[in-house]
């Protein structure tokens, strides 16, 4: 399991997750999506309005993602970036978008 974290939070609605394709219900813990920013071609990712389940990962990434590799990276100086994305991408609760 991956630990839980400060940037994900608790859902307050009934809400689709598009990465299962499942539902997020009430109470379920979510993270936000990153949006690379597409056809407006902005530079840094930003938090989208999108919100998928904490331990779904869709291709652009979502915040908890990025906290997590950056939680790794601590834990785990020695390892490098690449190990530690496919370290977290294992973890057998993730999900990620096909
Ligand atoms: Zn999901």
């Amino acid at each position: 399991m991956l630990p839980t974290h400060r940037i994900c939070c608790k859902s307050n609605f009934k809400l689709h997750c598009f990465v299962c394709d499942g539902t997020i219900n009430r109470g379920d813990e979510i993270s936000q999506v990153l949006e690379s920013g597409g056809m407006e071609m902005r530079r840094v990712p930003y938090s989208g309005s999108r919100w998928v389940h904490n331990t779904c990962f869709p291709i652009d990434g979502t915040m908890y993602y990025l906290e997590l590799i950056a939680h790794m990276q601590k834990m785990k100086p020695n390892m490098s970036y690449k190990n530690v994305v496919k370290l977290v991408e294992s973890a057998p609760n993730v999900i990620l978008e096909a």
